[in-house]
C-alpha cells in the first residue's frame, strides 16, 4: 500500500489496510509528511520553533480525521514502544543483578487493575478538540480503529452528557484524549486531567468551533498545554478569523496546507 511510503508505524499501516484504505487522500498526502517532520525535528530540540504547526484546509469526507490521527498516533506508538523497551531493559538488569548475587530472580511487576488503583488524573500526550459531541465520538472511534494493532496506546473521550463516573474511568491512562472544549476545561479545573504534557494539539473543524463561540476556550486550552508542542488546525476555510486564531495559538500562524 502507498501508505507504507509515508513512514508510519507498521501497526498503523496494517490497520489502514484492514479498513480498506488503498491510497492516502489528498489531504493525508499533504499533511501527514509535514506533521511527522514536525514531530521528529522538535523531539530533541529546545527550540520549539522547529515544530511545524499546520493550518490545514479540509472538508468532511476528505479523510481529514486520519490526516491528523495517523501522525499523532504514530508518535504516541513510538513513545509507548520506547517506554516498554526501557521497562524491559530495567527488568533484565534486575534479573542479571540478582543472578550475580545468587538471589532468586525477581518477578515481573504485575499491573494493578484499575479497580484497585487509587485515582490519578489523566495526563495525555495528545489532545484533539472537536466542536460537537457527535464529532468527538466519531474521532475517538476512528482512533480506536486505527489502534487495533497497538493496544498499549489508549484513547479517552470527554463528551458532555456522558455519566461522570464512566467519564473518569475511561480517561485513566488515556494517551490520546478527544474532547469538546467546555467539558474538557471543567475536568481540567477539577483536577481530573492535566494538560501540561500535551505535545500534540489538534483543533478539528476550527470554523465551527468559532461559530459555536469556543474561541476563548481554545485559547485557554492552548495556554495549559506543553510549551514544546505541535498544533494542527483543520478548517473548511482560511477565513480571516481562523487565521487570527492561528496567529494566536500557532508558531507564525502555522504552515498553510491547502
Ligand atoms: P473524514 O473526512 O475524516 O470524515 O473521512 C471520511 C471517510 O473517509 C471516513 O469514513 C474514513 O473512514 C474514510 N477514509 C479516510 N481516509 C481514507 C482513505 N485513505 N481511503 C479510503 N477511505 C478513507
Amino acid at each position: 500500500s502507498p501508505f507504507t511510503q509515508l513512514g508510519l508505524a507498521p501497526a498503523l499501516v496494517q490497520a489502514v489496510v484492514e479498513l480498506g484504505y488503498t491510497q492516502p487522500t489528498e489531504v493525508q498526502l499533504r499533511a501527514i509528511p509535514l506533521a511527522l517532520q514536525g514531530a521528529v525535528e522538535g523531539a530533541d530540540s529546545k527550540d520549539h520553533s522547529h515544530y511545524v504547526d499546520l493550518m490545514v484546509s479540509s472538508r468532511t469526507g476528505s479523510g481529514k480525521t486520519a490526516a491528523f490521527l495517523l501522525p499523532v498516533l504514530d508518535t504516541l506508538i513510538g513513545h509507548h514502544e520506547a517506554a516498554k523497551a526501557a521497562e524491559h531493559a530495567a527488568f533484565e538488569r534486575k534479573v542479571a543483578e540478582a543472578l550475580e548475587q545468587g538471589l532468586p530472580a525477581p518477578k515481573k511487576p504485575r499491573r494493578k487493575s484499575p479497580m484497585h488503583r487509587r485515582f490519578e488524573p489523566a495526563v495525555p500526550g495528545a489532545l484533539v478538540l472537536c466542536p460537537t459531541r457527535e464529532l468527538a465520538l466519531q474521532v475517538s472511534r476512528d482512533a480506536i480503529d486505527l489502534l487495533t494493532h497497538c493496544r498499549g496506546v489508549r484513547v479517552g473521550s470527554i463528551i458532555g452528557g456522558m455519566p461522570y463516573p464512566k467519564q473518569i474511568a475511561q480517561l485513566q491512562n488515556a494517551n490520546l484524549v478527544v474532547a469538546t472544549p467546555g467539558r474538557l476545561l471543567d475536568l481540567q479545573r477539577s483536577g481530573q486531567i492535566k494538560l501540561d504534557e500535551v505535545q500534540f494539539l489538534v483543533i478539528d473543524e476550527a470554523d465551527r468551533m468559532l461559530d459555536l463561540g469556543f474561541a476563548e476556550d481554545l485559547e485557554a486550552v492552548h495556554q495549559l498545554t506543553a510549551q514544546r508542542r505541535q498544533t494542527m488546525m483543520f478548517s473548511a476555510t482560511f477565513a480571516s478569523r481562523i487565521q487570527q486564531l492561528g496567529m494566536r495559538i500557532m508558531h507564525d500562524g502555522g504552515q498553510h496546507v491547502q
